[in-house]
């Protein structure tokens, strides 16, 4: 009898101390799951205040964007007036591409809210581009074949300026803009260099690189964006 009531005893002791020790581990489980929710809801309240809303356009970004708009019309500026005078084929299709290009940066510069102004056709506000526009309407007003080379100088530096403000960038927007004026950069620099070659002449690059040029001039047109 006492060793029952002994032994009931201490079955009862254990399944106490059982019991309790299941409810702590309860608890525990309740706390872990709890601070588990609550990680969720801190990292997730977190994710959306790290995404932006509307990315700001950094100052570099600004600067080259604004750049390049004026050496586009630089381009379309030369390209009119070159066409004007010679009326030869390369010039005819590429003048308007220029404008499209135009077209897509203000399109990225309005989409950030940036002023900008395009000058009438001949002026610019950069002077290096306004000493390039006063030089190509005297040297491409000498021959047809001035003309040719002037079209692949401008492509050529167009690429080598597209490909700067690409590496300084993160912003995928204004990169998307580059690839895409780069692109026709490419079609327009084989454009014009296979013009001059059918004239018995060659161009040789003056800002990229012979073997990046190579590499243009021996693959086949593309289709750009
Ligand atoms: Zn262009
Ligand atoms: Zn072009």
């Amino acid at each position: 009898m006492r060793v029952y009531l002994f032994s009931e005893g201490g079955n009862s002791f254990t399944h106490l101390k059982k019991k309790k020790m299941k409810s702590q581990t309860a608890l525990i489980t309740l706390i872990m799951v709890m601070s588990l929710f609550i990680l969720l809801l801190v990292s997730c309240k977190k994710d959306t205040e790290i995404a932006p809303t509307t990315t700001p356009l950094a100052d570099s970004d600004k600067n080259a964007l604004l750049f390049m708009l004026e050496e586009e019309k630089l381009a379309r500026d030369t390209y009119i007036f070159l066409w004007e005078k010679w009326s030869i084929t390369p010039f005819t299709n590429i003048k308007s591409s220029e404008q499209s290009h135009i077209d897509a940066l203000a399109q990225v510069l309005t989409s950030y809210g940036i002023q900008y102004t395009i000058l009438p056709a001949g002026q610019f506000a950069d002077s290096v581009l306004l000493n390039y526009y006063n030089q190509f309407v005297i040297n491409g007003s000498i021959s047809s074949a001035n003309a040719l080379q002037i079209g692949a100088t401008i492509e050529d530096l167009d690429i080598s300026a597209l490909d700067k403000y690409t590496a300084q960038s993160t912003n995928a927007t204004v990169i998307n803009v580059y690839n895409s004026l780069k692109c026709g950069s490419r079609n327009h620099l084989r454009s014009f260099v296979s013009a001059i070659v059918s004239a018995g002449g060659s161009y040789a690059p003056q800002f990229i690189s012979q073997d990046y040029y190579n590499e243009i001039i021996s693959s086949s047109n593309e289709k750009c964006n």
